[in-house]
């Protein structure tokens, strides 16, 4: 359960105080304003607040003193000229601020995305809470014989049954050990600072981030993947869900060209060309890598 009663209280009393405003709002973003959806075992993403929406998008290409035109037809176009474009801009001007809590590992591929605002909580000023991720049997996988940077089978029997242990053990070992650290009785107790540095890395920490939309489609294109670390791209998958509802019409557009899409390089156009023409072109006289071809074979057959 990753919030208390508490937390929830205060949620829903936000949300029960709503006030009229002239500002662009998004009925599919207001539905997810403040509540949490749960990611992993313990972890959630949260929309604290967001600036635009679709119209935002079209009006500021436009820049015009309007919010767009009335005809959604027109501004679907738009939306969809400037995502196939790369004009990026327009998309800017739309941002969020979420409420992340998540696995220390997670957070570390996470902070590699710099172009956003990120606030930590902090272990120098708090003590962190006993929780930590433990992977469900079925993601507990075995390295990946064809991709040194993935998983491959999921783990069995005694082997899955070891290592889940083991995970349990050593975390419930480290917080025991930092507690015993900071205690205070009978001792002087070592500083926050100091004692995190013996816990491990799946536990869990919270930041807010803020980011425009164009860097956020950038971030859920990466991690959002099937190349990304599952971990990661749960978190990107639930962002994706509000990101949907929040600008639909710029969503359509992304999911069309950046997530559904494949970017072919000047000698893929060629292989193609001579696949249509009736060629049976093999990766030796291709012009490409062994890796290219792979790739680009897991495409277009
Ligand atoms: C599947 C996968 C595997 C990865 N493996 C590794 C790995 O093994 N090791 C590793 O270190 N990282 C790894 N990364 C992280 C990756 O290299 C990027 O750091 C991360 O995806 C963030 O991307 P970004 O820099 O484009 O995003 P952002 O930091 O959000 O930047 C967005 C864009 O802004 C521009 N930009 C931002 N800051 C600067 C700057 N200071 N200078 C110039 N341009 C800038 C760039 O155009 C950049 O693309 C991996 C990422 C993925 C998705």
């Amino acid at each position: 359960m990753p919030l208390t009663p508490d937390q929830i209280a205060e949620i829903e009393s936000q949300r029960a105080n709503p006030r009229p405003t002239l500002r662009a709002v998004s009925d599919g973003m207001e539905a997810h304003l403040y509540r949490a959806h749960q990611v992993l075992d313990h972890g959630f993403i949260r929309v604290i607040d967001y600036m635009g929406d679709d119209a935002a998008i079209v009006q500021a290409a436009r820049v015009s003193y309007g919010a767009g035109t009335k005809h959604v037809q027109n501004d679907e176009g738009l939306i969809r000229y400037l995502m196939r474009h790369w004009h990026s801009t327009p998309f800017e001007m739309c941002e969020v601020k979420l409420h992340v809590k998540l696995p220390v590992f997670v957070a570390r591929q996470w902070i590699r995305h710099r172009t956003a605002n990120v606030n930590e909580y902090s272990a120098r000023y708090s003590i962190l809470d006993r929780e930590f991720y433990i992977p469900a049997p079925e993601q507990l996988a075995a390295q990946s014989t064809v991709n040194n940077q993935g998983r491959g089978e999921v783990l069995s029997g005694a082997e899955a049954a070891r290592v889940l242990e083991t995970l349990k053990r050593d975390a419930a070992q480290c917080y025991d050990d930092y507690e015993a650290m900071l205690s205070q009785d009978g001792q002087q107790g070592l500083a926050r600072e100091l004692a995190r540095m013996n816990l491990p890395m799946n536990i869990y920490t919270q930041w807010y981030w803020k980011t425009d939309l164009h860097n956020l489609f950038h971030f859920l294109r990466l991690r959002a993947d099937a190349h990304a670390q599952y971990e990661i791209r749960v978190y990107a998958e639930a962002i994706s869900a509000c990101v949907k509802d929040w600008v639909p019409l710029a969503y359509a557009a992304f999911e069309d060209y950046r997530m559904g899409g494949v970017t072919l390089s000047a000698k893929a156009i060629a292989v193609l060309k001579r696949r249509l023409a009736g060629e049976a072109v093999e990766q030796a006289d291709s012009g490409m890598s062994k890796g290219e071809w792979r790739e680009f074979c897991e495409v277009w057959g």
